[in-house]
């Protein structure tokens, strides 16, 4: 049964506006024309393309999914003329860069509307998804030639992207791809096989930009010795019009848990004589650039997360407002109440709400560090921004997956009985989110990429910065004439960063010399940092939120809202931290006492 989605955007303005400030926004060279009536009408656009034309199609694609015979993908009806109305809207372009014929808004702003469309309609948000991070790639890392000849109708949404690294032996391992390339006059011959490669094709778009990662004669073993190659699923003519196939391929498609509107397929590459590709950066530098694409890929994984989470909590929310059941505990003879009405389904419900904002909060940061690394004219303020994002984005990635797969199974327990059974629709959103946290990177490896490239690597300088700023709002923010849920929200909050501190030292002292107690440890230290950041951001949601109601400005059930959200994060996740920090640093020796035979 189709549920309505009903865009955030009290919500998201509130976010950008009060928590991050559009000023820093503005300031920076090039977004200074970003006024609010343009970011209001940007959002107000988005949210209906996602609520009237992706959100109605969310059950169609999960019923119907994509059909695949004589080598071709037919998509859901209607998904042709969802992602029509999409690229006509102009919204594939809406962050690429003027130059290349987008518009040039900020990665926030991009992140907005994304965030909208994934909640709308995961699996059909995943094809311009995909166009995007290649557009970054080829627009970071290929020639001239062949920015002009690709990016147009990319950016356009004519043409799709996909990024093909997994094949059989190698999945988190990527250093042990085998597909090959042999130089041939201006272009490579490749021929290989892929596995798992997202819209791989599909009849939405006339041609695919694949980029793959391949492997010249005698380059270096391991992730050294991969180049990346453009490699179009039909050849494109010196004036921009289609050639013949260029012996690509989809050999079969994947019957998944989730996502069935989005098509998994396992490519073929070269059955021939090799199929034609162009080098995109320099041979065998393919995985620093294939980690443009990647990273773009991280964070949006993370923004579908998001957008899973508030679909999940939006749906949850209707129904517990909806479904009647039982009298109130503390009035057994009256007459059955709605669910809501019972302070363990508001509890869950909170759980769902707390987490979603929490989520948000961090990847709009993220986002902003994004913007900030790209236009600062300082280096220096470029050069932080830059390591900010690469801190943040293994929590984007894995902390909001992980959590959007608790928030997708929360919501399915409010429903009852009901949200087991595939008609009310909330089991799709837990089916949707599962993938979130093995594809882009496993959780588990994003775990480990926080703790050895992003925290051991530097000796936690970027993360003390992080902690520091965490540090200075718990010292500066004033409790006068706060209500009494404040002062617990602080003291919990510096306890909780107190916790990570702790575990940090931990893992700088201990987990530096011991590299399998750090990888041990890895998880519970990324869910103890994700959930301290995503507390800091809620309690300084509530302070703002306090203010605006002083002020008396903004919509006072919307602020009072923010406060017992994060009132209610407070007391319930942030008390978690002292347990996860004693896991980070007592729990390792357990898990590497484990031997094989421990399990049988
Ligand atoms: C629906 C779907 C869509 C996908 N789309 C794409 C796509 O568009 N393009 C693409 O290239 N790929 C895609 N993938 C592949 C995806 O990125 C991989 O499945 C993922 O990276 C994990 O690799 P694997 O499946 O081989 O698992 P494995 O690497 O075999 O991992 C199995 C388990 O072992 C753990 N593990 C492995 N190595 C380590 C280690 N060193 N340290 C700690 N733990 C480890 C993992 O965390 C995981 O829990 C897709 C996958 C799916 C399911």
């Amino acid at each position: 049964m189709p549920f309505p989605y009903s865009p955030p955007l009290t919500e998201i303005r509130f976010v950008l506006n009060r928590l991050i400030g559009l000023d820093k926004i503005t300031s920076l060279p090039g977004y200074d024309s970003l006024s609010d009536d343009l970011l209001d009408a940007v959002l107000t656009e988005a949210g209906k393309i996602a609520s009237e034309v992706f959100a109605p199609l969310n059950d169609v694609g999960d019923k119907n999914g994509i059909k695949f015979a004589d080598g071709k993908i037919t998509m859901p009806p209607g998904f042709k003329d969802a992602y029509r109305a999409y690229i006509d809207g102009g919204w594939n372009g809406l962050q690429v860069e003027e130059q290349f014929g987008g518009q040039g808004l900020p990665a926030i702003v991009g992140m907005a509307v994304a965030e909208m469309v994934q909640a709308a309609n995961v699996a059909l948000a995943l094809c311009p998804m995909l166009n995007g991070g290649a557009i970054e790639l080829i627009s970071s890392h290929a020639d001239e030639a062949t920015k002009a000849k690709y990016l147009p109708k990319l950016v356009s949404g004519e043409w799709g992207g996909t990024m093909n690294l997994t094949e059989s032996q190698a999945g988190s391992d990527v250093g042990a791809v085998k597909a090959k390339a042999i130089k041939e006059d201006d272009h490579y011959l490749i021929t290989g096989q892929k596995i798992f490669i997202s819209y791989g094709d599909h009849d939405m778009v006339e041609n695919v930009v694949h980029l793959v990662l391949a492997r010249l004669p005698d380059a270096p073993a391991g992730t050294k010795g991969l180049s990346l190659f453009l490699v179009p699923k039909f050849l494109v003519n010196d004036d921009g019009s289609l050639g013949p196939n260029n012996e690509v391929s989809v050999v079969s498609v994947e019957h998944k848990l989730g996502q069935h509107s989005s098509p998994t397929c396992v490519m073929a590459f070269g059955d021939k004589k090799g199929s034609v590709g162009y080098l995109v950066g320099k041979e065998n530098g393919g995985i620093a650039a294939m980690f443009t694409m990647m990273n773009n890929a991280r964070m949006n994984v993370g923004v579908q997360g998001l957008g899973v989470m508030e679909r999940a909590f939006q749906h949850a929310r209707d129904y517990a407002k909806f479904r009647v059941q039982s009298a109130p505990i503390d009035d057994r003879k009256g007459n059955p109440v709605t669910i809501i009405n019972h302070p363990d389904v508001r509890r869950m419900l909170l759980d769902m709400k707390s987490h979603t904002e929490a989520g948000r909060a961090i990847a709009y940061h993220c986002a902003l560090a994004i913007d900030t690394m790209r236009k600062a004219q300082d280096d220096a303020v470029k050069t932080a921004a830059a390591a900010r994002v690469e801190l943040l984005t293994p929590i984007v990635k894995a902390w909001v997956t992980d959590r959007s797969s608790e928030v997708a199974s929360t919501g399915i327990q409010v429903f009852g009985g009901v949200g087991y059974v595939e008609e009310a629709g909330a089991a799709q959103h837990l089916r949707d989110a599962r993938v979130l946290m093995i594809y882009e990177g496993t959780n588990g490896i994003q775990s480990q990429d926080l703790t050895f490239r992003k925290v051991l690597h530097d000796q936690g300088a970027t993360f003390r910065v992080m902690t520091d700023e965490i540090d200075a709002f718990i010292k500066s923010a004033s409790l006068d004439d706060k209500p009494s849920c404040f002062k617990i929200m602080h003291e919990n909050l510096s306890h909780a960063l107190a916790g990570l501190m702790d575990a940090a030292l931990w893992l700088l002292q201990d987990g530096k010399n011991n590299p399998l107690a750090a990888a041990a440890s890895a998880t519970p230290f990324l869910k103890l940092f994700g959930n301290v950041l995503g507390g800091f951001y809620l309690v300084r949601e509530a302070f703002l939120a306090q203010d605006d109601l002083d002020a008396k400005q903004g919509d006072p059930e919307f602020l009072a809202s923010k406060i017992v959200t994060a009132h209610f994060f407070a007391t319930h996740i942030l008390p978690l931290t002292s347990g996860l920090a004693r896991s980070v640093r007592e729990g390792a020796e357990a898990t590497l006492a484990s031997t094989e035979t421990t399990f049988g």
